[in-house]
């Protein structure tokens, strides 16, 4: 990419000083085996390294510690096809889901590490964190006690999210019948579908649901729990497609008046892994009779499958939204693809939880995408998992002087809570519960000039 597009307005010493200095102080302590790999930022280990700042990645971790590489893998797994992979069946594949959350909330203590007589013992209330001993849980219990209803809803969803892959979930929606404009936010969705109870239980009593349930260590909780599991699992599907429309209509956007193309940048397993062609279908429901969108998936860690196509060069069909996927770095792609014109520019670039606040060598890694996306004007809208994670996010783009437009909560946030995983007596978080509206460069007097160098 031509460097010669960035703006240099002598703040890249404090960008400097951000990634050497204030960066370095917030990162956790490092897991004893890490040892940090300077070929790629991506790396699995910066993945895993970032959930201890507050970013989780869920399936990543289980993707990682199943030894699989991606969902062609996972698909041969679940149907069965063996592939010499690292598990024989379901109660296997949950068995090892499960050991990724083996260790003592307490005093971290994995099972390797477990002396003679000691053993791993669930939370008998939540069902989701583990003590290698009752003094431990004792003593953890002050904290462990504000989170731990709330740790129950996880577990819980952290099975039923399996259905995502199996296909029972998504379940259809219905048609809006209200306004895009009208729709502002879950209690407004919500009650366009009618009564959800039939649709819910029919998932509840089908063949993967019960496979479940008769494989996994627990009991099958009772229906009315899992019916709110289903919702949660749904609403962190659906609430990445009604964030990208939330985003069209920010920045005024009518995908009724031109056909739009519509990038999503550092797109990860979490998007992509089981994605499907109709995964951005809701925005039909709200635009009706628009000329056609187009979302391109784009990112390091985007999973080979059906999605992954050549983005579309021409003007999609009408009233269809068109999904292909790339991987590799958004600012790679733009110069690979988007620069060749084999891809239309878009309209608006969606980011999903960048977490470029998070530490250094993701920031590095989104520095150029960054840029890119000031110098070139584009209407950009990134989320993240918490207040926390914004306000660290908003100060990144300040110090890059991206005029922001507006931020805060995400009226569709995912209504899924997630652990922290490495450490669950954190508040859980939620996917896309916050986001940041940026576009271009901050006009000239909004910000101080810098010394004038002697
Ligand atoms: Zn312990
Ligand atoms: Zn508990």
């Amino acid at each position: 990419m031509c460097m010669g597009i960035f703006k240099s307005r002598g703040k890249q010493k404090l960008i400097d000083h951000h990634l050497h200095h204030n960066m370095a102080s917030s990162i956790p302590a490092l897991p004893q085996s890490y040892s940090p790999r300077t070929d790629s930022v991506f790396s699995d280990l910066s993945g895993f390294f970032s959930m201890d700042s507050n970013v989780p990645g869920l399936s990543k971790m289980i993707l990682n510690k199943l030894n699989m590489k991606d969902y062609s893998e996972y698909r041969a797994a679940v149907e069965g096809k063996s592939r010499g992979l690292a598990f024989r069946n379901y109660k296997e594949m949950f068995q090892k889901m499960e050991d990724t959350f083996k260790f003592c909330t307490g005093c971290s203590k994995l099972p390797e590490h477990l002396g003679e007589g000691e053993s791993l013992r669930r939370c008998v209330k939540c069902l989701n964190v583990y003590y290698c001993t009752k003094d431990c849980q004792r003593k953890d219990w002050p904290q462990h006690k504000k989170v731990c209803k709330t740790l129950r809803l996880v577990a819980i969803d952290r099975l039923v999210e399996w259905l995502m892959f199996t296909g029972d979930l998504p379940f259809a929606t219905e048609k809006w019948t209200r306004s895009a404009a009208e729709v502002r936010s879950w209690d407004d969705w919500v009650p366009m579908q009618g009564d959800l109870t039939p649709r819910l239980d029919a998932i509840l009593s089908g063949p993967s649901s019960t496979a479940l349930w008769r494989n996994v260590s627990r009991p099958r909780p009772d229906a009315a729990d899992l019916r709110r599991s289903l919702w949660r699992v749904q609403s962190e599907f659906l609430s990445r497609v009604l964030t990208v429309g939330t985003a069209v209509q920010h920045f005024g956007l009518d995908p009724r008046a031109k056909p739009l193309t519509i990038h999503v940048a550092g797109a990860s397993h979490s998007e992509t892994m089981g994605a499907r062609a109709s995964d951005y279908d809701e925005l039909n429901r709200m635009f009706p009779g628009h000329e056609g969108v187009e979302v391109v998936m784009v990112g390091p860690e985007v999973v080979d499958g059906p999605v992954m196509r050549p983005p579309l060069r021409a003007l999609g069909p009408r009233q269809r939204v068109y999904i292909s996927a790339h991987k590799a770095l958004y600012h790679q792609f733009w110069e690979d693809v988007v620069e060749k014109e084999e891809a239309a520019r878009p309209d608006l670039v969606v980011g999903f939880h960048p977490g470029f606040h998070a530490n250094q060598g993701l920031l590095q890694g989104w520095l150029p995408t960054l840029l890119l996306l000031r110098d070139y004007n584009i209407p950009s809208f990134f989320t993240m998992y918490s207040e926390q994670e914004l306000k660290r996010s908003l100060q990144i783009l300040q110090e890059l002087e991206m005029r922001v437009r507006d931020s805060g909560s995400n009226p569709f946030a995912s209504q899924k809570p997630e652990q922290v995983q490495s450490c669950p007596n954190k508040p859980p978080v939620y996917c896309n519960s916050h986001y940041v509206c940026f576009q271009g460069l901050l006009p000239r007097e909004d910000f101080e000039e810098p010394d004038v160098d002697n």
